[in-house]
C-alpha cells in the first residue's frame, strides 16, 4: 500500500521535473500536507462503549482478525471509574484505537489514568498501550508477560507491519509492564477495588482476569471466548482446568476477550470446554493412532466447524498446538 505523503515526497525527491510540472507537484503537496494538518487536529472519535454496569465500560471489539480497515479494534477493551482513578483494562489492537479509548474516557471524566491493565501479550490487547504512556499510568501484567513480551514483541510489531500497514504501526511498540501480578493484586481506584488474579498457563502463559468487586463484573481477557473460536496459545490442559475455575467464580456478568458480554446463566464456558475437549480427544487419539502432526492439523475438532467464527483462521493452529502438548502426556 502506498501513502500520498510519502510517494508524493519521493516522486518529487527522484525526479529532474520541468519548472510547471514542479509548480504543480508543489501546489499538489501542499494540498496534501493542509489535508494532513487539517486531519491531525480534529478530534479522535471516542470509541463507542456501553455502560455495562455503574462507571464500568467496555467496547466490544469486531469479531475478525487484526487489519488495516478496523484499526485492530478486535478485542474487548474497556474501563472501570472510581472516586479517584480510572483503570483501563486492555488497551486496543492500535495506539489509535488506545487514543479512542481514552478519548471515550475523557468523555466520561477527567479523573488520571492510573492503570492499564494488560490480560496478556497477544497485540490486539496491547497495541494500544503508547495511547497512555503520557497519562502517567501503571502498566500491569502477568509475572510471565515480560519474558512472553521479549520473545515475541519484535515479530508482532514486524508481523503487523506488514499485515496492518505502516500508517497505523507507526506509534506502535512493546510498553512492558512496570507491576507484575504473581498471583493477586488489588487495586484501589478509591472506593471501588479492582482484584487482579494471575491464572496459571490457559490461553496463552500470561492471563490476568480482573473483578470488580463493585458490581460483580469479571474480565476474563481472552480466557474466555463467545461465538469466536478459542484460540490456544498456552496449554489445552491447564485451560479447561481453568474454565472449571472461573465457572466458580460468584459474577453477575462476563466480558470475554472476544464476542458479547454474558451473564452468570450463559452456556458460553459450556461451549468452550466442549471445544476445548472435543480437540484434545481428537488430538489424543490420532497420536495414539501414530498419525502425523500436519492429519492432526486437518482433522482435529472438525465436528466443531459449524459452532464457531474464524474456524478456518484458527483451528489448525489450535490442533498443532494441542498436538505439541499432548504427544509428550
Ligand atoms: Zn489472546
Amino acid at each position: 500500500m502506498v501513502y500520498p505523503r510519502d510517494s508524493g515526497a519521493r516522486q518529487i525527491g527522484r525526479s529532474r521535473i520541468q519548472r510547471p510540472v514542479a509548480v504543480v507537484a508543489a501546489v499538489s503537496l501542499l494540498a496534501i500536507g493542509v489535508s494532513f494538518a487539517t486531519y491531525s487536529r480534529q478530534p479522535t472519535a471516542p470509541l463507542t462503549t456501553n455502560e455495562i454496569a455503574p462507571a464500568l465500560f467496555v467496547h466490544i471489539g469486531d469479531i475478525a482478525l487484526m487489519t488495516s480497515g478496523n484499526e485492530g479494534a478486535v478485542a474487548n477493551i474497556g474501563f472501570v471509574v472510581g472516586d479517584d482513578a480510572v483503570a483501563v483494562i486492555d488497551s486496543g489492537g492500535s495506539v489509535r484505537e488506545g487514543r479512542r479509548l481514552l478519548a471515550a474516557i475523557r468523555r466520561q471524566t477527567t479523573k488520571p489514568v492510573r492503570y492499564v491493565i494488560n490480560t496478556h501479550l497477544h497485540p490486539d490487547h496491547i497495541f494500544g498501550n503508547a495511547a497512555f504512556e503520557s497519562e502517567g499510568a501503571t502498566f500491569i501484567g502477568h509475572k510471565n508477560l515480560p519474558r512472553a513480551l521479549a520473545a515475541r514483541g519484535q515479530f508482532y510489531l514486524d508481523a503487523f507491519r506488514r499485515i496492518m500497514g505502516d500508517d497505523i504501526m507507526a506509534e506502535v511498540k512493546i510498553v512492558a509492564p512496570s507491576r507484575l501480578v504473581e498471583t493477586e493484586l488489588r487495586l484501589d481506584l478509591g472506593g471501588r477495588a479492582l482484584v487482579v488474579t494471575a491464572w496459571p498457563a490457559a490461553h496463552s502463559d500470561n492471563d490476568l482476569t480482573i473483578l470488580d468487586e463493585a458490581s460483580h463484573t469479571l474480565f476474563a481477557g481472552d480466557l474466555v471466548f463467545v461465538q469466536h473460536i478459542p484460540v490456544l496459545d498456552g496449554s489445552i490442559r491447564g485451560w479447561m482446568a481453568v474454565i472449571d475455575q472461573l465457572a466458580g467464580i460468584p459474577a453477575a456478568r462476563l466480558v470475554p476477550g472476544h464476542g458479547p458480554v454474558i451473564d452468570a446463566a450463559s452456556p458460553a464456558l459450556d461451549d468452550q470446554r466442549r471445544y476445548l475437549a472435543r480437540l484434545a480427544q481428537d488430538v489424543r487419539g490420532l497420536i495414539a493412532r501414530g498419525a502425523p502432526i500436519d492429519i492432526a492439523a486437518h482433522s482435529a475438532g472438525q465436528s466443531e466447524k459449524g459452532s464457531w467464527t474464524l474456524f478456518e483462521d484458527y483451528n489448525s493452529r489450535n490442533a498443532t498446538a494441542a498436538y505439541a502438548e499432548l504427544e509428550w502426556e
